[in-house]
């Protein structure tokens, strides 16, 4: 039993570890700023969003459900933790709507967003902020 527990940690360490690698990955492709530590209040305001939703059982699209493994939550469609292939469906769906302009921090549309990863453990956050919630006004 403690052999099984031991394993689910180092799956759970891996994954941690991968998801830090695709978030500076990712980062690197979208322009994105990669923050390690929660940069100003939207953020940080979100992240504990996630953090609720996850204590409260967020359902897992159905690549998940294996164990441990890197989770993407999509702030703007926030009702389920997404794989990687998952996740770039949303992103890509999204891309050029009126929805892509739109921040998750304030809800106003605006011409440029500010693509924004946060990592924490094995989730990836990815968040499209205004300029304003971005530097935290
Ligand atoms: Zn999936
Ligand atoms: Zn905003």
């Amino acid at each position: 039993m403690s052999g099984r527990r031991s394993a689910y940690a180092d799956q759970a360490k891996a994954a941690t570890r991968e998801a830090k690698q695709i978030a500076s990955h990712w980062a690197t492709l979208a322009g994105a700023e990669h923050r390690p530590g929660l940069a100003n209040p939207t953020s940080t305001r979100l992240v504990r969003e996630l953090n609720m939703r996850i204590t409260a059982g967020l359902p897992v699209c159905r690549h998940l459900t294996g164990g441990p493994g890197v989770g993407f939550w999509v702030a703007w469609k926030p009702e389920r933790m997404r794989c990687a292939r998952c996740a770039h469906d949303v992103l890509a769906a999204t891309r050029g709507t009126r929805e892509d302009g739109r921040c998750d921090g304030c809800g106003q549309v605006v011409d440029l967003i500010h693509p924004t990863l946060l990592q924490g453990g094995s989730v990836v956050a990815i968040l499209g902020l205004c300029g304003d919630c971005e530097a935290g006004r």
